[in-house]
C-alpha cells in the first residue's frame, strides 16, 4: 500500500509509513463486513426460534417447580429446532437445540421424580 501523506510505498501489514510515521491503517479500506447470518447469525440462531426458545426455556428450568413445564417446554422445542436445524441447514441452531433438550430433560423433566421421592420421604418419615 502507498502512505497517503508521502506516498511511499509501505508493506501493507505496515501499521505506520516507514518514511513519515503516518499511520496508514486508519486510510486501509475497511473489509467487508459480512452482514446478519455470516457473522451473529451463526452465534444466536435467530431464524430458529423453536431452538433459541429451547435454550432459555432450558436454562431456566433450573428453577425449582417451575422448571418443570419449562423443561418439558425446552423438551418439545428442542427437539422442533433439531427438525428445524435437519431440514433448514441456513437457520442454524443445533446447538442452542440440543442445550434446550439437555437442559429440558436434566433440570425440568427430572425434578418431577425428585419432588415425587422428596414428597414420598416426607409422606413416610411423617
Ligand atoms: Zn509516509
Amino acid at each position: 500500500m502507498y502512505c497517503p501523506k508521502c506516498g511511499t510505498e509501505n508493506h501493507d501489514n505496515n501499521y505506520q509509513c516507514t518514511q513519515c510515521s503516518e499511520i496508514l491503517h486508519a486510510a486501509a479500506p475497511t473489509p467487508m463486513v459480512a452482514t446478519g447470518d455470516g457473522t451473529l447469525g451463526g452465534l444466536i440462531p435467530y431464524k430458529n426460534g423453536p431452538a433459541l426458545t429451547a435454550y432459555y426455556l432450558g436454562v431456566f428450568s433450573l428453577i425449582p417447580l417451575l422448571g418443570i413445564p419449562l423443561g418439558i417446554g425446552a423438551l418439545i422445542l428442542g427437539i422442533k429446532g433439531l427438525r428445524m436445524a435437519r431440514d433448514h441447514p441456513e437457520v442454524k441452531g443445533k446447538v442452542h437445540a440440543w442445550i434446550g433438550v439437555v437442559a429440558g430433560v436434566l433440570f425440568g423433566v427430572l425434578q418431577l421424580p425428585a419432588i415425587v421421592a422428596w414428597v414420598a420421604y416426607l409422606g413416610l418419615k411423617g
